[in-house]
């Protein structure tokens, strides 16, 4: 089956000997630098193609065309070309012939590195893109696109320092804050560093990554992370509420920390008092609240129980197929019935999406603080409702 690569060449291939033809025809031909009309190299080449051999023909086209300044935009186009159609090893062969150039000039040979390092980029080939773009990222004209792919390599290979050094970079030659993303990276180096209970450091990157702006509330949630761990349940505590206060989404996370905790003091009085505050000031939170609690199994909260009732008893989707309100009343509470259909809850919600990035909608179980689709930080938000249309296609999908 003929590719779009095989027509491409073809096309090229064509293209030279009209070329040819028309120069051969009114005497014009340098014979330097323009084959000959019509000639027995062509019908190698398109020979290659009909049989489908696309690499004999590439390799054919690129012997039949030296590389020179009036070729050379040609080369750069094929090239990038292969590239975008996936074709990367005939791409990285392009490149790598016009490197192989012995008088390139400086910038053109800049131009080619930038284009063999996007292709090791998109062969999946880290190192080498990495060599090619800290070359590139030293003095050449593509000092600030190579600083950015170094930033995307070093975030892929979860090299934090390296990407923070870069990233600062970036800001100075690039004229843009990359605020954000640093403190970012500060989070991760600290979370790896909390991860290998090292929390003097952890506490240190978590610093670092406050001193941006803008702030991430993630820098935050470690410190609570680690208070819990090393049961400083105060602070925790304390950090959590702030969490919550200034993103007020991140309850998805935290309310299943806050309950802990106050279970694990027998505290319960305490927790009810600080959820009902917590309500007060955001009544708008109720439903997260209630929709977190049945994705987390959290029950035997009086303020978290009436928060999922109330959500059961107006979720409309549910209402098409239990009449809840009959389960429910003044005198007497079907509170069995209510508890089977909150476990139903419990394993829809587990098995679909709880995140979703507000950029490209790519969605995920767990809070993931760079999207993995279009690699913005901090663009996913939970989910606050059961998301009855997604099981019920996913159950078409499976008949
Ligand atoms: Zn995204």
């Amino acid at each position: 089956m003929p590719t779009e690569s095989t027509f491409l060449l073809a096309g090229l291939f064509l293209l030279l000997a009209a070329a040819g033809w028309a120069l051969g025809r009114f005497g014009e031909r340098d014979e330097e630098n323009v084959p000959p009309p019509l000639n027995i190299d062509y019908l190698k080449g398109l020979n290659f193609l009909l049989n489908e051999q696309t690499d004999q023909a590439l390799e054919h086209f690129l012997k039949m065309v030296r590389v020179d300044d009036k070729t050379i935009e040609t080369h750069f186009a094929l090239g990038s070309l292969f590239r975008r159609r996936g074709e990367v090893d005939r791409a990285i062969r392009i490149h790598q012939n016009i490197i192989a150039r012995p008088d390139l000039a400086a910038e053109q040979r800049d131009q080619a590195l930038f284009s063999l390092a996007k292709d090791y980029m998109s062969a999946g080939l880290l190192d080498r893109a990495e060599n090619l773009f800290t070359q590139l990222a030293q003095g050449s004209r593509y000092q600030v696109q190579a600083l950015e792919n170094l930033c995307r390599i070093y975030e892929q290979e979860k090299e934090w320092q390296l990407a923070i050094e870069s990233g600062q970079k970036l800001e100075v030659l690039g004229g843009r804050s990359l605020a954000l993303e640093i403190a970012h990276y500060y989070c991760e180096l600290a979370e790896a560093a909390a991860a290998s209970n090292d929390y003097e450091a952890a506490r240190k990157y978590v610093k670092r990554a406050q001193t941006g702006r803008p702030r991430t509330m993630r820098g935050a949630l470690t410190r609570a992370h680690i208070a819990r761990e090393t049961e400083d349940n105060k602070t925790a505590l304390r950090l959590y509420h702030r969490i919550i206060d200034e993103n007020t989404y991140l309850i998805a996370e935290a309310l299943p920390e806050i309950v802990a905790i106050y279970e694990r003091e027998g505290a319960t009085a305490e927790l009810e008092l600080a959820l009902e505050s917590l309500l007060k000031k955001h009544p708008d939170m109720s439903t997260l609240v209630a929709y977190t609690a049945i994705v987390n199994d959290i029950g035997g909260v009086p303020v978290i129980d009436a928060c999922v009732e109330d959500y059961m008893l107006n979720e409309p989707t549910l209402g098409e197929f239990v009449d809840l309100q009959r389960l429910t009343g003044p005198d007497q509470t079907d509170a069995t019935a209510l508890a089977k259909i909150r476990k139903a809850l419990c394993k829809l919600a587990s098995a679909t999406p709880r995140y979703q990035c507000q950029e490209c909608g790519f969605s995920s179980q767990r809070l993931l603080w760079q999207c993995p689709s279009c690699r913005n930080w901090e663009t996913q938000r939970p989910a606050s409702r059961v998301q009855f249309d997604t099981v019920l296609q996913h159950s078409i999908t499976q008949r």
